[in-house]
């Protein structure tokens, strides 16, 4: 069963504590789609420039990342430069440069219009939603991220594409900012009334939290000794998250539990080193194993 993502290809420009770089594949569908390569054929919906690297398209094209989706343009890729604090807890955006993005409108191959599974990356709200219409049907599962940027500047695109989803996955800060409520189940209730049923909440080194009918569900964030750079920990949570509940062909409450373990496993491994570097190194049995750690960590008898 394959995934489909819209979303960012982008190169970045980091900067943490721990050191930089000037120009690194990067961009929240590549981060999704790495990670949820994992457990999951993935279909790529993205735009890239003429300056897209041949040695990045190989880098999707090893795993079982479908990139007939991936537009080519003439300009450049998708431009991002962040910049972490000493704790790396917070990030200032030092550029976002739409480029190709700017012009672009995504249009699905045939045979990624049957897709039951659907992630929105981070990326405009009408974007996100020219993507979803194009899909034949109800996907089984339509989950959406988004940003400060377009929480912003796109406001009532976004609320239109919220209508469409049924998980809304996004960091406590833009959940605050979204839903004008402080405390996060309150704001639980405000985002559902715009359409998700089900809101996932990226909390940083604090783990996630999943509010549905169900109630609530939390993992934590697995205990680093030292990680290096936090960008794209929340597009490989949702990679993790997406690419096993395609992978397990299930939307069950105890499936979407996994799930938000697997996502931990998979955002934990994107901080341990910069960039991409540490999920292209990344085996099966790895995330296994850490999925078993995860297990222990949050076992206990009353
Ligand atoms: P994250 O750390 O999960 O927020 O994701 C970081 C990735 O998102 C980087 O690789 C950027 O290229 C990409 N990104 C940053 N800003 C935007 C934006 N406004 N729209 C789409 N992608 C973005």
């Amino acid at each position: 069963m394959s995934l489909l993502v819209v979303g960012s290809v982008a190169y970045d420009a980091l900067e943490s504590p721990y050191g930089k770089v000037e120009c690194t594949l990067g961009g929240a569908a590549t981060y999704f789609s790495v990670a949820a390569a994992f457990f999951t054929k993935v279909s790529l919906v993205a735009i890239v420039g003429d300056d897209f690297h041949p040695g990045d398209e190989a880098i999707l094209r090893k795993r079982s990342i479908d990139i007939e989706g991936l537009e080519r343009a003439s300009g450049k890729c998708f431009f991002w430069a962040g910049r972490y604090s000493q704790n790396l807890n917070e990030r200032v955006t030092l550029a976002t440069e739409l480029n190709v993005f700017a012009d672009f409108k995504p249009r699905l191959p045939e045979k990624y219009r049957s897709s039951k599974y659907v992630f929105l990356a981070n990326i405009a709200p009408d974007l996100q939603r020219d993507v979803l219409k194009q899909v034949k049907g109800k996907p089984k599962l339509a989950a959406m991220d988004t940003m400060n940027y377009w929480i912003e500047r796109s406001n009532g695109d976004l609320r239109e594409t919220l209508k469409h989803v049924d998980i809304l996955m996004i960091n406590d800060s833009e959940t605050r900012e979204l839903s004008n409520e402080h405390n996060l189940l309150r704001a639980a209730k405000q985002i559902f009334k715009m359409g998700p049923s089900t809101l996932v909440v990226k909390r940083g080194e604090y783990g996630a939290m999943m509010v549905d009918k169900h109630g609530v569900f939390c993992v934590p964030a697995f205990p680093l000794e030292e990680p290096h750079d936090p960008t794209g920990a929340g597009d490989s949570f949702a990679g993790g998250f997406m690419g096993y509940l395609a992978g397990a062909q299930s939307t069950s409450d105890a499936a979407l539990r996994r799930a938000m373990v697997y996502g931990s496993v998979l955002g934990s491994f994107a901080v341990e080193r910069f960039g991409l570097d540490r999920l292209l190194s990344l085996r099966k049995s790895e995330i296994q194993a850490r999925a078993r750690h995860f297990s222990k960590l949050t076992q206990f008898k009353l």
